[in-house]
């Protein structure tokens, strides 16, 4: 069965997506850590993200690079955070969030929620920063 995050590269789920090339697509965490907290895949359904060939991996991370950029530009912050989990969602995907310190990285904390026009508002100010 398809993941949902393949249901989201064909969308058959909506996304509030950041950047798509070939073959990566980037949108917000439906369930963000933190404002602009965004979620890299790859559209090759692969569970574990160490399981990609490696070139796809390395331009995995260079999309990410590029996306992260783009976020730093919309949401102030001290860098952004890089952590790969795929404990709730078998397809391999990349968090990117922007951080000021330890503990806004942290999964443990309650999730943020934002309404659909501020999602929509953050998803089209990081777009506007990403290049392709
Ligand atoms: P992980 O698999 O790395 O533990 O976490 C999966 C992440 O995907 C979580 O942060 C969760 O909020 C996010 N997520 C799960 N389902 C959806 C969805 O349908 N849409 C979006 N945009 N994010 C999702």
């Amino acid at each position: 069965m398809a993941s949902i995050f393949s249901k989201i590269i064909t969308g058959d789920i909506p996304c509030h997506k950041v950047a798509e090339d070939d073959q990566f697509l980037a949108f917000l965490d439906i369930n963000p850590v933190a404002k602009g907290h965004t979620l890299v895949i790859p559209k090759l359904e692969v569970d574990y993200i160490f399981d990609l060939e490696d070139n796809l991996l390395m331009e995995m991370m260079l999309f990410s690079k590029n996306v992260g950029l783009a976020i730093e530009k919309t949401i102030p912050c001290n860098r952004i955070g890089i952590s790969v989990i795929g404990l709730e969602v078998p397809h391999a995907h990349i968090h990117l969030m922007p951080i000021n310190k330890l503990h806004d990285m942290s999964f443990e904390k309650d999730r943020l929620a934002f309404s659909q026009e501020e999602y929509k508002d953050i998803a089209k100010s990081i777009a506007s920063y990403v290049s392709l």
